[in-house]
C-alpha cells in the first residue's frame, strides 16, 4: 500500500509505502497533496468515551472494542484503557474484559497496554479526585499479581501516590517487572517524590490535576514533579483540567520530550452536549467539551478526546502542531518502548491522514499496524 500526503514535520509532499504492518519506505514526492501525514496518536489514560466504560459495572468485552473503533474515527490508533480505583472484583472485572476483547486481532493492535490508575492511592479529599474513598488501600504485591493475571500481563502502567505504605519496595518490583510505575493522586513530599523515582517512577500522571485546591505555595508536589527532569509528565490540555497558561509553564519546564498529552476522556465524553441523569449523579456536558456535575462548577472527568488536546496543546503554548503530534505520539511511544510515534522505515505503520479545517486537523485516515480503520 502506498500514501500520499505532507510530512507533518517537514511539510514536504512524500510517499509512504507499508509493506504488511511496517512502514516499508518513505520517498519525497513530486505530486501535489493538501493531505497531511502524521504517526496516528497514542492515549495512555482514557477511562471511558461516546457512552462506554472500562469502568464499573458498565465494562464488558463489547464496550471495550467500541471505545477502541470510536477512537479511530480521531486519528488515535493506540490506547492504554485506564482501570481506575474500585473493588478488588470490580477491577479484577475490568481487566478481564480488557483482555478478551484482545481476542480480535484489530482491536489487540489497538490497545498498547493498560493504565491502572489507583487504588494505591492517597485518602485525602483533593488528591484522591474522583476517586471512590471505600477502596482506597495500600500497595499489595499479591493483589497486583492477580491484577496482573487476569490482565494476561497486559497491565504496562500503574500510577500510584508515592507516600503510600510500602511504596517504594512495591515500585521496585513493579519496574522490575516492566511495568512503569507513574505517580499520581498523591500527597507526597520532595523527599517521597525522591524516593520512589529513584525506585523507578518515571511518569507524572496528569500533572497538576488529582491534587488540593490549595497547597503551600513551595515546596510543594507539583513543583517537586515539575523539576525532577527524570519524570514525563502527562498533561490533560482539555481547557478545563488546567489553565492554558499552566500547560504553557510546564510545557516549559519538561521541554518536548518529556510531555505527554493525554485525554484522561471518560464515558460522556463524545457525547452530545445535555444533561446526563445518571443513578447517583447528574452530569452536564457542555458544547466545548466541558463534563461537570450538574449544577455546579465541579468537573465530573474530562469530555474531549486526544486530538483536541493536541491542537488545544498548541495553542496554549508555543508548540507547533508537529511538536504537540509528537507528545501525543512519539512520546508515550517511547515511554512504552513501542515501535510507532515517528514516520521512519522500520517503524510499525500507525498513522493518521488529515486536513486542517479552520485550523484543527480533521482526520481522514487513519491506519493501524498497515490496516485501514477509519476511512471518512
Ligand atoms: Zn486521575
Amino acid at each position: 500500500m502506498k500514501i500520499t500526503g505532507r510530512h507533518y514535520i517537514t511539510e514536504e509532499t512524500v510517499s509512504i509505502h507499508i509493506e504488511n504492518d511496517i512502514i516499508d519506505s518513505i520517498e519525497t514526492s513530486n505530486e501535489k497533496s493538501d493531505h497531511w501525514i502524521a504517526p496516528a496518536l497514542m492515549d495512555i489514560q482514557i477511562n471511558g468515551f461516546g457512552g462506554y466504560n472500562f469502568n464499573g459495572v458498565e465494562v464488558s468485552p463489547e464496550a471495550v472494542k467500541e471505545i477502541v473503533r470510536l477512537q479511530w474515527s480521531y486519528g488515535i490508533a493506540s490506547i492504554c484503557p485506564t482501570v481506575t480505583t474500585n473493588s478488588h472484583e470490580n477491577i479484577i472485572n475490568s481487566l478481564k474484559c480488557i483482555n478478551q476483547a484482545c481476542s480480535d486481532k484489530q482491536i489487540a493492535n489497538s490497545i498498547a497496554g493498560i493504565h491502572m490508575e489507583g487504588p494505591y492511592i492517597s485518602k485525602e479529599d483533593g488528591p484522591r479526585g474522583a476517586h471512590p474513598l471505600e477502596h482506597v488501600r495500600d500497595p499489595d504485591w499479591d493483589e497486583f499479581c492477580k491484577f496482573q493475571e487476569a490482565a494476561d500481563g497486559g497491565i504496562c502502567i500503574f500510577s500510584l501516590a508515592p507516600e503510600k505504605k510500602g511504596a517504594v519496595s512495591f515500585v521496585e518490583k513493579l519496574a522490575d517487572s516492566g511495568v512503569i510505575p507513574g505517580i499520581a493522586h498523591t500527597n507526597a513530599t520532595g523527599e517521597e517524590i525522591d524516593a520512589i523515582v529513584k525506585a523507578g517512577a518515571r511518569l507524572s500522571t496528569h500533572l497538576g490535576n488529582g491534587s488540593h485546591a490549595l497547597i503551600p505555595r513551595h515546596p510543594n508536589y507539583i513543583w517537586e514533579q515539575l523539576a525532577n527532569d527524570d519524570l514525563m509528565a502527562s498533561f490533560i490540555s482539555d481547557g478545563h483540567h488546567l489553565p492554558p497558561s499552566v500547560v504553557k509553564c510546564m510545557f516549559r519546564c519538561k521541554e518536548l520530550e518529556r510531555t505527554i498529552l493525554v485525554s484522561d476522556a471518560v464515558s460522556y465524553a463524545g457525547m452530545p452536549s445535555g444533561r446526563y441523569e445518571g443513578k447517583t449523579r447528574s452530569v452536564e456536558v457542555s458544547e466545548n467539551g466541558r463534563v461537570s456535575l450538574a449544577d455546579t462548577p465541579y468537573l465530573a472527568g474530562a469530555g474531549l478526546g486526544l486530538t483536541s488536546c493536541v491542537s488545544n496543546f498548541s495553542k496554549f503554548t508555543d508548540a507547533s502542531l508537529a511538536d504537540a503530534i509528537h507528545a501525543a505520539s512519539g512520546n508515550p511511544a517511547r515511554l512504552l518502548d513501542r515501535n510507532t510515534g515517528s514516520l521512519e522505515a522500520g517503524k510499525q505503520a500507525d498513522l493518521m491522514l488529515f486536513k486542517i479545517e479552520n485550523g484543527e486537523p480533521e482526520i481522514q485516515q487513519t491506519i493501524v499496524a498497515g490496516d485501514i480503520v477509519y476511512q471518512l
